[in-house]
């Protein structure tokens, strides 16, 4: 390990989490003290808790913990419910200046603490960004598990890069943020931005467990909202996929052009038919290209009002000259 031992910063975006708050402050307060003991972390490492906007006790708990340990325990209240990704994003620009590297975990410790100084050990190694992986979702529900990797396929066929069995358990380090916060697009799918950023990248497996208390924050609704974000936040393929069907539309229009002139000079045809056959696909088709056409032009204007940064520079060689 020949990087220094790191400030840590533990974020946990935490929504109406009044049940489990207790016992996930204790264990990661724990831990935090642990791995300082053992050298791995500085003994400045704390934790981030990001309220997002909780109706029930939450943020009171958090209050409380950050008196009782000012060292270790921090907070963040945000005005309302933002949402997982955007609390997220709340914690890392909170913590970005006061740390070295930063670890996010959900607040129902469904992610395995114990894969934390596995990260960090990376992190000494030379690893930028660490991938919290899982190793089985045998705890998750059946509808839980097909659902999301049905989606994972999905966001795979149209072109999104993610990690497979990631969530948004992982290691980052300060550089790999500053990096992050640089996309400015309002609808940020992490899990998909995050890859994109390059630099040295790694993976630790983890088992994940049941949620130790209270139910899950993301009913249907909002999976499917997540779902829908992570897609339209990334790709165009839709659109270009009303595009093709478009082209499908127009050359079925000819077929059926020369089948409806063959029937109709066969006189098998009651009047008005030919014309109607023919105008229906046709126009369609040409409604459809029109459409695509259209949704290309959206579709780059969308890919612009995002302003992500055009490249990451990972190292330099030679430009370290004093500036002119
Ligand atoms: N969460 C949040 N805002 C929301 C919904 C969820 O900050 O609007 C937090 C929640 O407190 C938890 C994490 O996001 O720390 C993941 O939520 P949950 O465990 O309910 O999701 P699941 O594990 O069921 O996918
Ligand atoms: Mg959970």
């Amino acid at each position: 390990m020949s990087i220094p031992a790191p400030v840590l910063a533990i974020v946990v975006p935490c929504y109406n989490e009044q049940e489990v708050f207790a016992a996930t402050e204790r264990q990661l307060r724990e831990l935090v003290v642990r791995m300082a003991e053992e050298g791995l972390v500085s003994p400045l490492s704390y934790v981030a808790y990001v309220d997002d906007g909780s109706r029930d006790r939450t943020w009171e708990l958090i209050e409380e913990a950050a008196l009782a340990h000012p060292d270790l325990d921090r907070g963040v209240k945000l005005g309302h419910n933002v949402g997982h990704q955007n609390a997220l994003l709340a914690g890392l620009e909170a913590v970005e200046r006061s740390c070295d590297a930063v670890v996010t975990i959900d607040a129902d410790l469904q992610d395995d603490v114990n894969a934390i100084p596995r990260m960090v050990e990376k992190y000494r190694e030379g690893f930028e960004i660490v991938y919290g992986v899982r190793d089985s979702r045998e705890a998750d529900t059946w509808f839980k598990r097909n659902s999301a990797r049905a989606f994972y396929l999905t966001m795979y066929r149209l072109g999104v890069e993610s990690v497979d069995n990631h969530a948004d358990f992982r290691l980052m380090s300060r550089r790999a943020v500053v990096e992050l916060l640089k996309y400015k697009e309002r609808n940020i799918f992490l899990r998909g931005v995050v890859p994109r950023i390059g630099l040295r990248q790694t993976q630790v497996v983890y088992d994940r467990r049941a949620r130790e208390a209270g139910e899950s924050k993301y009913p249907l609704r909002k999976m499917l909202n997540f779902a829908v974000d992570g897609i339209t936040s990334f790709s165009i393929k839709p659109v270009r996929m009303v595009f093709a069907l478009g082209v499908v539309f127009v050359v079925i229009a000819l077929f059926i052009f020369v089948y409806t002139l063959c029937r109709y000079f066969a006189g098998e045809t009651i009047e008005g038919w030919t014309s109607l056959m023919l105008s229906i696909w046709f126009c369609t088709g040409v409604l459809l290209l029109g459409l695509g056409i259209i949704g290309e032009y959206v579709g780059k204007i969308f890919l612009e009002v995002k302003e992500r940064p055009r490249y990451v520079v990972e190292s330099l060689r030679g430009f370290d000259a004093p500036e002119l």
